[in-house]
């Protein structure tokens, strides 16, 4: 065996330093590659900004600094506007050349020690540690303006604006958290028209919350028999006799009570609940009307029932069939029930509204506009659709009296719809020189507090009862 501790001039031997030098130069390489695999791990491939592991880590470090005392960090998230429709039309390779201009775009926005991150497709995340709201407005503002210019990618050019969120972290916030409030501040901006910035705001997130409830709630409510129909009379304006009810449904919430249509109805309607609610209402309706029919006390009163049909229902094939049995059922004429139906409920125009609305005509049930004027409102197809009656949004009543050509303008409203050939109702009459108004004009029936608000059906049989109560 050969001793290394002999043979050197400087009683080293030299193999030792050659093996120093290798054993250097080994942990150098193993630091460099592990401060490449660090890097790698936080970082994004394709555009070299950081990864959702170094906006976690940089979040910790932050929320750390903010415990000893330093303000807390604020996150601004984006999304970019129409980057899908963008990718499909110039290709996968221009749209990674948008992501890395943005990215560099974005990084050039904000200061060193700003994190800037990619998380995932076009969402885009940068920390500011220590930064109050009113800075951090400013660098999102800053970043949108940035983002403004159109990206050049050789044979064309493109321009692809931002929507952004904010949220300020606080003490409690896991980095999740905050992803997903800032997340919430965005998608409001989205809705809002994009290349917006948006605060989170605190409103937002419980409504959002109670909507949750809502539709995991809504779906035991309709069969364990929590809602309920109200019923409003219309009236004919002349006589004060009541001509029509219409139903209106409530939600009996065991806990937070009477919830008015309007708080649950869209949630229904964007989860598909609609059409079994629908279903529930229309048979709940039908099922009245046959009762009032026989009951002696109200059986004098030959009127229609109206219902609320949603934009969903139009779309359902089986609609058309639901109606139909549900007549049958109660042995009731088509006649007597009328579908109101919004102006958006009928926008759309398709193929299946249009054979839906023309399979309802024929089978011979009422069809009525509802809202109208609230919405789009094009004079024009009140002559197209095949419906027989239009109800004129309240908000024109409402305006009486506080100008004098008001009175005018109904009149003329009330005379395109005569030469539509349709009837005209008027909702929201709440006083009697309201009433009297329309009536001066030639409208023939109308509908509102005045002449009734709506009702539980024990209440409303009441009404029925003495009808010689209404007001004529
Ligand atoms: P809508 O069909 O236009 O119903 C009229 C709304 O105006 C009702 O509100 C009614 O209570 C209210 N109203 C009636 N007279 C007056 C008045 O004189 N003044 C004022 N300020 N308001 C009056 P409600 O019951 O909250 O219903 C809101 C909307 O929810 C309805 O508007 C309808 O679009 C929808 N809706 C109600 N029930 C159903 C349903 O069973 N199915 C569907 N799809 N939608 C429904
Ligand atoms: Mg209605
Ligand atoms: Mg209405």
């Amino acid at each position: 065996m050969t001793s290394i501790s002999s043979g050197s001039p400087a009683g080293l031997d030299p193999r030792i330093g050659r093996l120093e030098r290798h054993i250097q130069d080994l942990m150098e390489e193993l630091h460099q590659a592990r401060y490449e695999q660090r890097r790698d791990t936080l970082s994004d491939a394709l555009t070299g900004v950081g990864n959702r592991l170094a906006l976690i880590n940089a979040y910790n470090d932050a929320q750390a600094a903010t415990a000893q005392g330093a303000a807390p960090p604020a996150l601004l998230l984006l999304n970019l506007d129409g980057f899908k429709a963008l990718k499909n039309s110039a290709g996968h390779a221009a749209a990674d050349q948008i992501l890395v201009t943005v990215a560099m775009r974005i990084r050039s926005a904000v200061r060193d020690n700003d994190v800037v991150t990619r998380l995932g497709g076009d969402e885009f995340a940068v920390l500011l540690p220590a930064t109050p709201q009113s800075r951090a407005t400013a660098v999102g503002n800053r970043i949108l303006a940035a983002l403004e210019p159109n990206i050049d990618l050789g044979n064309n050019s493109v321009r692809c604006g931002a929507s952004m969120g904010l949220r300020i972290a606080e003490a409690h916030h896991s980095a999740e958290d905050l992803l997903q409030e800032a997340d919430l501040a965005m998608e409001e901006s989205k809705n809002e028209g994009r290349n917006k910035l948006k605060v989170f705001d605190p409103g937002t997130l419980h409504a959002r919350q109670l909507q949750r409830q809502i539709v995991g709630e809504l779906r035991d409510a309709i069969r364990s028999e929590q809602l309920v129909l109200y019923y409003q009379p219309i009236v004919e304006l002349a006589t004060g006799r009541i001509e029509g009810s219409e139903a209106l449904v409530r939600w009996n919430h065991p806990v937070h009570g009477l919830i008015m249509p309007d708080q649950f109805i869209p949630v229904a309607e964007a989860t598909g609940l609609i059409a079994e609610l629908g279903r529930w209402v229309l048979r709940t309706a039908v099922r009245q009307l046959r009762e009032w029919r026989q009951n002696p006390a109200t059986a004098g009163h030959d009127f229609s029932m109206r219902i609320n049909v949603s934009a969903a229902d139009l779309q359902s094939l089986e609609f058309v069939d639901d109606v139909s049995e549900a007549l049958a059922e109660e042995s009731l004429a088509p006649e007597s029930l009328v579908l109101e139906l919004t102006e958006s409920a009928i926008i759309h125009n398709n193929e299946l509204d249009r054979y839906t609305l023309a399979s309802l005509q024929r089978l011979g049930v009422g069809l009525e506009i509802d809202d109208f004027g609230a919405g789009y409102s094009s004079m024009g197809y009140l002559r197209k659709l095949p419906v027989d009656r239009v109800k004129v949004d309240r908000q024109f009543v409402k305006e009486l009296g506080k100008d004098s050509t008001q009175l005018g303008f109904l009149a003329a409203i009330q005379q395109v719809i005569r030469s539509c050939g349709l009837d005209g109702v008027w909702e929201g009459i709440e006083t009697a020189e309201q009433a009297e108004a329309l009536r001066s004009i030639g409208c023939t029936s109308g509908q509102g507090y005045y002449f009734g608000k709506p009702l539980p059906e024990a209440e409303f049989t009441a009404q029925l009862a003495r009808q010689d109560a209404w007001p004529a």
